[in-house]
C-alpha cells in the first residue's frame, strides 16, 4: 500500500497535471505534496488546482500538503516569437529589458537592472546553467554577449549571474501579491526562493502572522549567502528545500553533492523536514524510463535522510507525469527495505523540551518491544515530527480532528494521519484509534502500539506522556469502499 512508503513525494503541478482528473491520478500514483510554482501560470489556474486538490483529498481520504512556491527575485528571459531561439557557440547576442519579444540573437529579460549589474567579463548562465554567455560590453540598455555554450533557449527560462550580488529584495512585489493569494486560499506551506539571511524568513513570517498564522515556511537553499547563514535559516524555518537547480549554478556544480549532504544532515539534526529537489528523474520529461544515475540519485537522497523528494518539470510539463510519481514510489520502497535506515538514536543529543524526551522514549520502546505503530494524539503535529526524525521502522500515526494538521503532516518522513473525532480522555481516543488501525489492517490483534499524549487530555497540554497498549478486540467488518486511498 502507498502508506508503506516512508519518504514522501512532492510533485510540481503544471499543464501536464493541473486538470482535476490528472490531479486524481497524481494522488493515486503517490503524490503527497502538490507544489504550485508561482513563477508560472495565473491565479485562476492556481485556484482551480487548490480547490480540486482539497475536493479530491476529502473524497479519497488522502491528505495532501499544498506548497506555494514564490518566485522570488529570479531573473528570467522573456518570450520569443517562436517560443524559443537557438544560440550558436561563438555568435554575438544582445539581452535587454527593453525588448518586448525575442528573436534570433535578441533576448528579452524581465530584470530592469540587468544592464547596470553587468560589465565586460560577467558570466551569464541560462536554463539552470545549461547555456552560457560572456558579457563583452554594455551599451545603454543593451548587454552584448558572446555565446560560450549554445543550445536551445525556451521562453521564460531562468538566468543566473554567479558571484554578482544583486540589488534585490527576496520578496518582490509580485511575491507579495502571490502570497496574499496563497494565504487567502489556505496553502499549507509557503516556500521562499533565494533566501540569503534569517531576516528574509522573519519578514515572511510577519506577513503570514498578520493574515493566516498557521501557515508554515520553507526556505529554499539556493544561494551562497544562505550557506553562510544555514543554521540560523534552518532554525527559523519550518522546513527546508535543497533547490539544486539554482544552487548548482550559484556554487559551481561539483560542490553540489557535498552541500546537499551537509544541508540534509543539519536539517536531520535540527529536526526540520527537508526536501531534495530538481532533476531527480529529469530524463523522464521525455522518456518513460529514468537513467541509472537518476535511480541512484533518488535512492541516495533517501539514504542521506531526505524527508521528501521533488519532481519539477517531470510532473509539471513532462510526457509521463504519473509514471514519474510511480517510478519514484517504487525506487523509494526498494531502498527502504534496508534496516540501516531506521532508528537513528543519538546519545550525545540533549532534549530541548519534554516532547523531545517522550519522542525518543517512544521510539526506544517501539524498537525494544517490536511495536507495530507509534500513535500521536496531536493538534499541531509537532511530536509526530520529532518522532519522524528518529526514523522508527514501525508506523508513525498522527491523529487529530484538525484538517490543516492532517494536510500539513503529509510532507514529513513516515507520518501517516487519520482524522478522529474530538475526545475527552485517552481511552475515548484509543477506542477510535484501535478501530481505525484494525479496520484498515495496519495492526493485528495482539500487536503492541505506543501512544504519545498530553495529560490531562481535557486541558490540551503539550505531549508529556507515553503509554503502551496491546491491541485487543475484534476486527470490525470493513466496506472496501470506505478504506482510505493510501491504505488500499
Ligand atoms: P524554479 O527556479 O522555481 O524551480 P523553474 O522555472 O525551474 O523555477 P520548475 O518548477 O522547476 O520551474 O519546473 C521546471 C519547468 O516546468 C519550468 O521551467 C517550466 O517549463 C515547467 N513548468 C512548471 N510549472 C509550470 C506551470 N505552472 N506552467 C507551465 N510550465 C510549468
Ligand atoms: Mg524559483
Ligand atoms: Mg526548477
Amino acid at each position: 500500500m502507498l502508506a508503506d512508503r516512508r519518504a514522501k513525494i512532492v510533485a510540481t503541478i503544471g499543464p501536464a497535471t493541473s486538470a482535476k482528473e490528472h490531479l486524481r491520478k497524481a494522488i493515486e500514483a503517490g503524490m503527497n505534496v502538490a507544489r504550485i510554482n508561482f513563477s508560472h501560470g495565473h491565479h485562476e489556474e492556481h485556484l482551480k488546482v487548490i480547490q480540486s486538490i482539497r475536493e479530491l483529498s476529502r473524497e479519497l481520504r488522502a491528505p495532501v500538503t499544498i506548497l506555494q512556491d514564490l518566485q522570488g527575485p529570479k531573473i528570467r528571459v522573456g518570450h520569443f516569437i517562436e517560443g524559443f531561439i537557438e544560440l550558436k557557440e561563438g555568435e554575438e547576442v544582445k539581452i535587454s529589458p527593453n525588448y518586448k519579444m525575442g528573436e534570433r540573437a535578441l533576448i528579452p529579460s524581465d530584470f530592469k537592472e540587468l544592464p547596470k549589474v553587468c560589465q565586460p567579463g560577467t558570466k551569464i548562465l541560462l536554463d539552470d546553467g545549461l547555456l552560457e554567455l560572456l558579457v563583452l560590453n554594455v551599451v545603454a540598455q543593451e548587454v552584448i554577449c558572446k555565446v560560450i555554450h549554445g543550445g536551445i533557449l525556451k521562453n521564460r527560462k531562468g538566468m543566473n549571474l554567479p558571484g554578482v550580488t544583486l540589488p534585490v529584495d527576496c520578496l518582490t512585489e509580485k511575491d507579495l501579491v502571490d502570497l496574499d493569494f496563497g494565504l487567502k486560499n489556505k496553502v499549507d506551506y509557503v516556500a521562499l526562493s533565494f533566501v540569503r539571511y534569517g531576516s528574509d524568513i522573519k519578514k515572511l513570517q510577519e506577513l503570514i502572522q498578520a493574515k493566516n498564522p498557521g501557515t508554515k515556511v520553507i526556505a529554499k537553499i539556493e544561494m551562497l549567502e544562505a550557506l553562510e547563514n544555514l543554521e540560523e535559516i534552518i532554525d527559523l524555518s519550518d522546513a527546508i528545500m535543497v533547490a539544486r537547480g539554482d544552487l548548482a549554478v550559484e556554487v559551481g556544480q561539483s560542490q553540489l553533492p557535498r552541500i546537499q549532504k551537509r544541508i540534509i544532515r543539519l536539517c536531520n539534526q535540527m529536526k526540520k523536514p527537508v526536501i531534495t529537489a530538481t532533476q531527480m528523474l529529469d530524463s523522464m520529461v521525455e522518456n518513460p524510463r529514468p537513467t541509472r544515475a537518476e535511480i541512484t540519485d533518488v535512492a541516495n537522497a533517501v539514504i542521506d535522510g531526505t524527508d521528501a523528494l521533488m519532481l519539477s518539470a517531470e510532473s509539471a510539463s513532462g510526457k509521463y507525469p504519473f509514471k514519474c510519481i510511480s517510478t519514484m514510489h517504487e525506487i523509494i520502497m526498494e531502498v527502504e527495505r534496508d534496516d540501516e535506515l531506521y532508528y537513528k538514536f543519538s546519545m550525545d543529543e540533549k532534549f530541548s523540551e519534554i516532547a523531545d524526551s517522550i519522542s525518543s522514549s517512544a521510539c526506544l520502546s517501539a524498537f525494544k518491544l517490536d511495536a507495530t505503530a507509534i500513535v500521536c494524539l496531536t493538534s499541531t503535529g509537532k511530536t509526530a515530527t520529532f518522532i519522524s526524525r528518529i526514523r522508527p521502522k514501525c508506523r508513525i500515526i498522527a491523529v487529530t480532528h484538525i484538517e490543516e494538521t492532517l494536510n500539513r503532516l503529509e510532507l514529513a518522513w513516515g507520518i501517516q494521519t487519520f482524522a478522529i473525532k474530538p475526545y475527552r480522555s485517552a481511552d475515548e481516543a484509543m477506542f477510535q484509534i484501535e478501530e481505525i488501525l484494525l479496520k484498515y489492517k495496519l495492526v493485528n490483534v495482539g500487536d503492541k502500539i505506543i501512544l504519545t499524549l498530553g495529560v490531562p487530555v481535557l486541558e490540551q497540554v503539550k505531549t508529556n506522556s507515553m503509554r503502551v497498549y496491546t491491541i485487543s478486540g475484534e476486527i470490525p467488518a470493513t466496506d472496501p469502499k470506505s478504506i482510505p486511498l493510501r491504505c488500499k
